[in-house]
């Protein structure tokens, strides 16, 4: 159906489910990658892939030169790499290199949302001495957030100053990165929303959904998110007035905290597809991947792309991690595909403690039912009636 041929930075497992979208509307896509064997790699037979860094501006012209568009699975990427790329080869990149840019440094980015009158959890820049540290414990007490300003995930990069007594720890900890401190938000609940935004600069919102965090990584999702109405509008309101913000095409991932009063602020943008929104390949009407193919090819995009498959669907992801005794997460694995309405997403990675190594999917009627499935795939109750 389509011509165009897309190059990926990155080769994970976003990459990995960018390219199973892709290939179902015969869209050609190129991985940029070091791992010869990368999740994205193993699925997508092509001889043009480079097994080369997304930080290597060579090798980024060398996918540019093979490319219509360019995108990217994870954003700490060589910017200034991209914009000659895009120079040299006449390439589109979509999310845009200036976008990539802003999201890719968390102060930045909040400095951006905030001269976009975005709520924004309170954060300022800090040097990375014991004075200043000791400054913001006065200005915000404790505890506070510390954050790496730049390749931050899964929490790493984030250090919870409990007292000032930390401070040397916290230095020690985060270490020749840039960092910013954040004041402590006594969230009640994470809630997070996909949206899409259109060449054209239309923002199209995914349902509200509820992440919950184990260890500073994701464990579960909540979709919808079990919060009321007008919480829920309320966040797509926020998530779409966020993104509409940043130039360029494709899907992003707008992390928020839910706040006692009811009060929303986000916490972080991502500008590309999002664990928080895997749910979308069983619960919506179009996955996230395919809608970010979409938006980034100028495919057509109707008005319910991105809601529920129907009105009373209700979904749970819940992440496959490394255990901490090698492949016993195969058992979740193998109780959930002995559960009706489960789907089970392995990415081609070999086992390590904590690691994402795939996700579930579980859709029903109700979440009442979700949950139950949940408690058997994860060994909580041993017979699921069916
Ligand atoms: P990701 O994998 O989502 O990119 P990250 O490393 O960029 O993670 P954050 O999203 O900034 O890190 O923070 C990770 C988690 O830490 C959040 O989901 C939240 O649970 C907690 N957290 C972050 N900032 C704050 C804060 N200001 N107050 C309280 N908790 C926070
Ligand atoms: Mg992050
Ligand atoms: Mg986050």
């Amino acid at each position: 159906m389509e011509t165009k041929t897309v190059g990926i930075l990155g080769g994970g497992q976003l990459g990995r489910m960018i390219v199973e979208a892709a290939s179902r509307l015969n869209i050609r896509t190129v991985i940029l990658e070091k791992g010869t064997d990368s999740p994205a790699k193993q699925i997508n037979s092509s001889r043009d892939h480079i097994d080369g860094s997304f930080n290597d501006k060579d090798a980024i012209l060398q996918l540019a030169r093979k490319c219509d568009i360019l995108t990217v699975e994870i954003e700490h990427v060589d910017v200034e790499a991209l914009k000659f790329a895009q120079k040299e080869t006449g390439v589109a990149v979509y999310p845009s290199p200036e976008t990539i840019a802003i999201i890719k440094d968390k102060y930045l980015q909040k400095l951006h949302l905030l001269s976009n009158n975005i709520s924004v959890a309170e954060s300022i820049d800090v040097e990375s001495t014991q004075e200043a540290l000791q400054s913001v414990g006065a200005l915000y007490g404790y505890p506070y957030m510390l954050k790496s300003r730049t390749m931050a995930y899964d929490g790493r990069g984030n250090y919870v100053v409990k007292d000032a007594s930390h401070i040397p720890e916290a230095l020690t900890v985060l270490n020749d990165r840039p960092l910013y401190a954040e004041k402590w938000a006594p969230f009640t609940k994470e809630l997070a929303v996909m949206v899409l935004r259109s060449v054209d600069g239309r923002v199209y919102s995914y349902p509200t959904v509820e992440t919950v965090h184990r260890n500073n990584i994701c464990h579960t999702v909540y979709a919808p998110a079990r919060v009321n109405d007008t919480v829920q509008q309320h966040a797509q309101f926020l998530a779409e007035n966020a993104v509409a913000s940043f130039p360029g095409a494709g899907i992003f991932g707008v992390e928020m905290f839910l706040l006692p009063d009811n009060k929303l602020v986000v916490n972080e943008i991502a500008p590309r597809p999002h664990n928080s929104g895997h749910y979308t390949i069983d619960a919506c009407v179009t996955s996230q991947f395919e809608a970010h193919i979409r938006a980034i090819t100028g495919l057509p995009m109707p008005k319910n792309l991105t809601c529920f498959s129907t009105p009373s669907t209700n979904a749970i992801m819940l992440n496959v991690l490394g255990a901490s005794v090698p492949n016993e997460e195969v058992y979740m694995c193998t109780r959930a595909l002995q559960t009706p309405h489960a789907s089970v997403y392995l990415y081609g990675k070999s086992t390590r403690p904590g690691r994402k190594l795939g996700h579930i999917n579980i859709v029903s009627q109700s979440m009442d039912d979700c949950e139950r499935r949940l408690s058997f795939i994860e060994g909580k109750t041993t017979a699921l009636q069916q």
